[in-house]
């Protein structure tokens, strides 16, 4: 069979190779197969179907609203397709010398500056490429620090209970004790609860804001100042920066470390673990311990700016080959370039969606209300919200049985990807909204319409959907015990 009809034929591989240039490039006998790999075996086109199949089975961004609070779902603009894929942001090894990266080395450069500016941090590192590896690492670095001057014996971080999980897992993998405080009625920090487990055996204290609730914390600079003042450490978890760029930062807010999710703020095609970017920038006397390598800007005796890796002399150590998810970072530097010196704006439209789109919701005109069995309750009572918001379903649950899942689920019928569910925790039967800032009003509009009908639907109606998406209702536990991560193609 010719490599032209594997190619393109019935029985084909889906594959061709070229055809070996001399003699001396074939594979020697002794190393080649004697049977073939049970390899699932298609011809392109079948390929291509089955792929493209498999892309109308599911919802993205691309497809429909994707209002999942916390994971900042935005439109991912076209332009940094374009960008990354440019043969000299693309085509790059990552053993290549300095001198031949002079291009994504000024990128991240002015990265690593536009995020320390925006976050009121002195020094950044694009190593990590998730939020929860910048949490990580960020720890690493604070705790690093303590054994230098001599405060190793601070074993303990604290977190309130509405943290993110990856909060207290990051600081568990570092081999802290966690130490949760409950927050006020109002889902705000108690900060008698936090003066109640301060002291001098603090390592440092995580912290979301605007929460994860959605409201911002008023009495942050004084939290920062109890755990200062007990010599522990303030972290910043960034994954909710799209609701402050450019507005404050938390540098004002007098925290010493953060993390960024540029995947969520400085958008990305993300979701489902994939790529990502978490950098993380810190205070100067964290400086020292942030991993390899950083970029510096030099110049040399003409004048001309000339870029460099570096090394920082106490680093913790690399936490990712190489320099980090690069093309995540040419994705975010090419997005923060568009918006440019109005970037706050982003942060306004996102704040501006999700306060229209809670307000939508828990204002229905009387004729609706009227036929609602019963409607959700406001899980952050607060007049105002910041990027994102929460409703409690318990009085839905409570008249009809409908639950936040049911909910969840039949929102899938109408086309939308579900809100974020039981998340956090202290909001019972909770639903978490994040419209972000690329939704327009017709859409809001049209989301809080249908939101609004579901809860005046047959309950048994919600309670057995989703009815028209491609699998119906799985049972979630079943598939998280039984994972099937590989193709049988060994035969087993
Ligand atoms: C998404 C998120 C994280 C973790 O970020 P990843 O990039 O998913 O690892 C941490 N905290 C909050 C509040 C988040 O929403």
């Amino acid at each position: 069979m010719s490599d032209l009809f594997a190619f393109n034929g019935a029985q084909g591989a889906g594959y061709a190779q070229p055809k070996p240039i001399s003699e001396a490039f074939t594979i020697p006998v002794d190393l080649q197969r004697s049977k073939l790999p049970r390899w699932p075996r298609a011809s392109e086109p079948e390929i291509v179907r089955h792929y493209t199949w498999l892309s109308t089975r599911s919802h993205g961004i691309d497809s429909g609203f994707y209002p999942l609070g916390s994971c900042t779902m935005k439109h991912n603009p076209r332009v940094n397709e374009r960008i990354v894929q440019m043969p000299g942001m693309n085509d790059l090894h990552a053993l290549a010398p300095a001198s031949h990266l002079q291009g994504l080395m000024a990128i991240f450069h002015e990265m690593q500056e536009m995020l320390a500016h925006c976050a009121g941090m002195d020094t950044v590192t694009l190593q990590p490429v998730a939020g929860a590896q910048g949490e990580f690492t960020a720890m690493r670095c604070i705790q690093e620090y303590h054994r230098e001057i001599g405060q190793s014996n601070r074993d303990k971080v604290i977190v309130p209970d509405s943290a993110h999980g990856t909060n207290p897992a990051s600081a568990a993998m570092c081999g802290y004790d966690i130490i949760e405080i409950p927050s006020l009625e109002n889902g705000r920090l108690d900060l008698d609860a936090l003066r109640a487990v301060v002291g001098d055996d603090t390592a440092a204290m995580m912290v979301t804001n605007p929460s994860t609730l959605g409201i911002f914390e008023p009495e942050i600079a004084e939290a920062s100042e109890i755990v200062h003042a007990a010599g522990g450490q303030m972290y910043y978890d960034g994954a909710n920066f799209n609701a402050i760029l450019g507005k404050t930062n938390p540098g004002l807010m007098g925290f010493d470390a953060v993390h960024y999710n540029l995947h969520k703020t400085f958008s990305q095609p993300h979701g489902g673990g994939g790529p990502g970017a978490g950098p993380i920038g810190v205070k100067e006397h964290l400086s020292d311990y942030l991993p390899a390598p950083l970029v510096v800007a030099d110049e040399d005796e003409e004048g001309e700016i000339w870029f460099d890796w570096y090394s920082p002399p106490k680093s913790i150590g690399k936490v990712q080959q190489w320099h980090g998810n690069s093309g995540a970072t040419v994705r975010a530097w090419a997005f923060y370039r568009r918006y440019g010196c109005d970037l706050e704006k982003m942060s306004e439209h996102a704040v501006l969606n999700a306060n229209y789109l809670r307000h939508r919701i828990m204002n229905p005109s009387q004729e609706v209300l009227n036929q609602i069995h019963a409607m959700p309750i406001d899980g952050a009572p607060a007049d105002v919200v910041k990027h994102e918001f929460t409703l409690s379903m318990t009085p839905v649950k409570d008249v009809t049985g409908v639950t936040g899942k049911d909910m969840a689920k039949r929102l899938l019928d109408y086309g939308y990807m579900a809100p974020t569910l039981y998340f956090p925790m202290i909001v019972p039967e909770c639903l978490m909204f994040e419209p972000t800032e690329t939704e327009s009003k017709d859409a809001i509009d049209q989301f809080a319409d249908d939101f609004l009908h579901i809860l005046t639907e047959d309950p048994e109606l919600v309670k057995t959907a989703p009815h028209d998406t491609p699998v119906k209702r799985v049972d979630e536990v079943w598939a998280a015990r039984n994972l099937i991560l590989r193709h049988p193609c060994d035969g087993e």
